[in-house]
């Protein structure tokens, strides 16, 4: 594909048969949104399902509403229409909590199947340019254990065979890097683990509704993940969670609230687990943020992952072809790997005043994000995402290099957030 203007883009659009889902979502007036990598766009639908939740389910429902609007079982059903983007079966996955804690909860479950098969295995491998709540979750988990739990960090994927030796408990690996978006392989890594005797938790953040996932298929053991993101479940939505059928009935999570208890209003002393996936849930569940949830995953059900998957690769293609051709003599480094095989949905490129040029690029309406140190994101995602928005944003950035509009100090202010 060699595009060199707009019209060609326009033409592409024109043929794109997901164009039309665009309209499901409610986007802002000129504004080309290149970061639903970290936080979805609004489903339209949203804003109805919100009044209905909150005017009719709670204002006149009451509490009646846990069992008439169907609030106790919401995690296992937002769970059953999850599933089919993950490659899990029906009543494998709950949506709770979040991503830090549903990941504290499987860890701890690996762990301890883990502690009964070999209790000589006790060390966690990851990669030390993992999403940060994942290193920190485990190393305070392996804290809170103590007995000789440690982490072992590499620094590269060509470094994990290597690190998974015979002292391995578990391989927990987020699948497509928040930073690099680049996607490892999950098959032939869960197959690594396994033939060394560890487990595997895979975070797949950056991959639920942004590229194929089949954790039955790879013979995954736990997977979580954000539904905020890709699946465009609200800023905080909850978390999703999935356990492997086999390892289910091995039972034991640490967070051992009611809402998993067998009969959490029988009111017993004594926790027993409810059978299945529903024994990871904790508590009480969020309901007017878990609601929203349905709002997203209601327009993945009106296409399919490898449809997604085409369109994001050509989204992606388009933006790498386009920025080297027309920005090739700013100092732009490409992070994200070329290779289809190794890339999510996003595009990061490093650049000196990456922070900057961000800003510079938001105030004209084009939203992308930055990671420390360098890194300029754009998350694209084919549900809302067109070829003429590609065109738009690239020539937005040539104009912000070319012009060095990132200069004015505005753009150099950093808020809370980046
Ligand atoms: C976004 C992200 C999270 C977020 O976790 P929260 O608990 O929702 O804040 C966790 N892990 C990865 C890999 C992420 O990209």
């Amino acid at each position: 594909m060699t595009i060199q203007t707009r019209e060609q883009c326009l033409a592409l659009d024109r043929q794109d048969p997901l164009a039309p889902l665009r309209t499901a979502f409610a986007l802002p007036e000129g504004v080309i949104y290149l970061d639903g990598n970290s936080l979805g766009a609004r489903p339209r639908a949203a804003a109805a399902r919100a009044a209905l939740v909150v005017e009719q389910e709670w204002g006149e429902g009451l509490i009646r509403s846990w069992n008439t609007a169907g609030w106790f079982a919401l995690p296992q059903r937002l769970g059953n229409l999850l599933a089919p983007l993950i490659g899990a079966g029906p009543d494998e996955v709950v949506v709770t909590d979040t991503t830090s804690a549903n990941l504290f909860k499987v860890l701890a479950a690996a762990l301890r199947v883990q502690g009964q098969r070999d209790p000589a295995r006790k060390v966690i491998v990851s990669e030390r340019s993992n999403f940060p709540t994942d290193l920190y979750i485990a190393q305070g988990l392996a804290d809170l254990l103590q007995q000789g739990y440690s982490l072992r960090l590499v620094d590269s994927p060509d470094a994990i065979d290597a690190a998974v030796r015979e002292d391995v408990a578990v391989l927990m690996l987020t699948h497509v890097n928040y930073r690099s978006g680049e996607m490892l392989d999950m098959a032939a890594l869960t197959e690594l683990a396994h033939a060394r005797g560890a487990l595997t938790v895979w975070d797949l953040a950056h991959s639920a509704g942004a590229v194929p996932v089949s954790l039955n298929g790879c013979g995954a053991d736990y997977a979580v993940g954000c539904t905020y993101k890709y699946l465009n479940g609200g800023p905080g939505a909850p978390a999703f969670l999935w356990v492997a059928p086999a390892l289910r009935d091995a039972f034991w999570q640490p967070l051992s609230g009611w809402w998993g208890h067998a009969q959490p209003f029988a009111m017993e002393p004594h926790y027993r687990p409810r059978p299945g996936i529903a024994r990871f849930l904790c508590g009480t569940q969020p309901i007017t943020s878990l609601a929203m949830v349905e709002c997203g995953l209601e327009i993945f059900a009106r296409t399919d992952m490898q449809a997604l998957r085409a369109k994001s690769l050509q989204l992606t293609d388009l933006f790498i072809e386009l920025v080297e051709s027309r920005c090739g003599r700013h100092p732009l480094t490409l992070v994200t790997p070329r290779a289809h095989a190794c890339r999510g949905s996003q595009v990061s490129f490093a650049h000196p005043e990456g922070y900057a040029v961000v800003q510079a690029l938001i105030a004209r309406g084009v939203i992308g994000d930055y990671r420390e140190p360098n890194i300029m994101r754009f998350g694209f995602t084919p549900l809302y995402t067109g070829f003429a928005d590609v065109w738009d944003a690239v020539e937005a950035l040539r104009d912000v290099l070319d012009g060095e509009q990132w200069r004015d100090p505005a753009f150099q202010e950093r808020g809370a957030v980046t």
